[in-house]
């Protein structure tokens, strides 16, 4: 039998079976350089088992299936605690840009080892200076012979102290307006001229980073995409993101899914309470919905359809659910909520669900904008006014750019 031939319920039962012998358990006592050792070690064991790149072409280590066979396997995930999250942003996001838009060279030379959990990598866009407004960068990258200088500031940038590449958005030509005149390129991390600093956030983690290109050099073949057309790169690459985000296989015993909140209330004694049973019911629907939406969305993508504006959809509403989620928890447990015993693990996983919340409607572009880009795009309501829209970049004064 060939691979395509393998029905998604055939692979859903291999998926199945494998993850039952082999996902490692959760262990939170592992430091950092060791749980990235797991999570290298498991990536390559799952690429192995053609269990990775599920939907990549077979021609670079995927497995050249459909997004059924992806959803099966989600599915079946979703029962365990994949020690998979260090490649997120690769396999996610960079790798499938890398997959749209990387020449036949940059495809065989970076998918291979990101499949394999060989290779982390990290994405470049936001500065302190352009976040929602990412057209607004001032990461300068000039021709340099036949290559390119780098000079600038990154911040934000998840994971960028264990990655080995990044997808960079830098300026190349700033006469152009904001939107065009940008390129992406694949940067080296370990590269001369990267520096990275680890940023805590109020969990007490560092998931990201600020990362400074000082004159690092960059090769010709650098360039993902085409000079001076990062935007078009970019908008391939959020729309992988914004799907990833809203439709990433939400872990069955996550703190705030709708089965643990039900399982909270019963430890709370707050299960015959009308008012949250019914919340509770409402929460289930809410976040079944969601999970039936991104069903849809990637079986059009199978079916060729790009999700476009319907993947902030899927981020807004998984940003909203979990805020929903903080909520309804706090009505079920009070103030317990805000002070534990010190061995009650599952209060200490949902205070720490709790304070990543925020985040969620902050990251992969913040809530308001995903609600713009709805209403301009699907409910075709007036644009935003853009008066910057065509004047060329070096006469506006955006971020921490000079007048002139
Ligand atoms: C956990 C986390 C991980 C991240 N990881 C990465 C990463 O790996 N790589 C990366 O490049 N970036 C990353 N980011 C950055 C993220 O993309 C930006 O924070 C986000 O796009 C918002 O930009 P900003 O923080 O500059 O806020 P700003 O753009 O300054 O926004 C501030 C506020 O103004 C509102 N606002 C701005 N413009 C408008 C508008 N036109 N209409 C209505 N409201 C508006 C925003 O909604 C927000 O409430 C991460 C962020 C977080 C929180």
């Amino acid at each position: 039998m060939t691979q395509v031939e393998i029905s998604p319920e055939e692979f859903r039962n291999e998926a199945r079976d494998w993850l039952a012998a082999h996902v490692p358990p959760s262990d939170v006592e592992l430091d950092g350089a060791e749980q990235i050792a797991v999570a290298k070690r498991f990536q390559a064991a799952l690429a192995d088992a053609g269990l990775a790149g599920i939907t990549w072409p077979a021609e670079f280590g995927g497995r050249g299936l459909t997004a059924a066979h992806q959803q099966a396997f989600d599915e079946e995930a979703a029962d365990h605690d994949l020690p998979t999250s260090l490649f997120m942003i690769g396999m996610g996001m960079c790798g499938p840009t890398v997959v749209d838009l990387g020449t036949p060279e940059q495809k065989a030379r970076h998918l291979p080892p990101l499949l394999r959990g060989e290779e982390v990598w990290c994405q470049l866009f936001s500065e302190p200076g352009a976040g929602s407004d990412v057209a607004s960068l001032q990461t300068r990258a000039v021709r340099d012979g036949e290559g390119w200088l780098v000079n600038g500031q990154k911040v934000w940038t998840s994971g960028a102290q264990h990655a080995d590449f990044g997808a960079l958005l830098a300026r190349t030509n700033p006469d152009l307006p904001k939107h065009r005149g940008l390129t992406m390129f694949i940067v080296d991390m370990r590269a001369p001229g990267v520096v990275v600093r680890p940023l805590r956030d109020m969990t007490g983690r560092a998931p990201f980073n600020e990362v400074y290109f000082d004159d690092l050099r960059l090769p010709a073949d650098a360039v993902l995409g085409e000079v001076d057309a990062g935007w078009t790169a970019a908008v391939t690459m959020l729309g992988h993101e914004r799907v990833s985000i809203g439709g990433s296989a939400r872990r069955r015993d996550a703190p705030l899914n709708p089965e643990n909140l039900v399982a909270l209330a019963r430890r709370a004694g707050r299960l015959d309470d009308p008012e949250i049973r019914r919340e509770l019911a409402a929460y289930h629907a809410a976040s079944r919905t969601l999970e039936l939406f991104n069903t849809r969305l990637r079986q059009e993508a199978d079916a060729g359809v790009a999700p476009g504006a319907r993947g902030s959809v899927a981020k807004l509403t998984g940003a909203e659910l979990l805020w929903r989620g903080v909520e309804l928890a706090g009505r079920i447990a009070g103030p317990g909520l805000l002070a534990w015993d010190r061995d009650d693990e599952d209060a200490a996983e949902l205070a720490l669900a709790i304070n990543a919340t925020p985040a969620s409607s902050i990251a992969g572009g913040t809530n308001q904008i995903q609600r713009s880009i709805i209403g301009e795009r699907i409910l075709g309501l007036p644009k935003e006014p853009q008066v910057d829209r065509d004047v060329p970049f070096r006469e506006l004064r955006v971020g921490t750019q000079q007048q002139g």
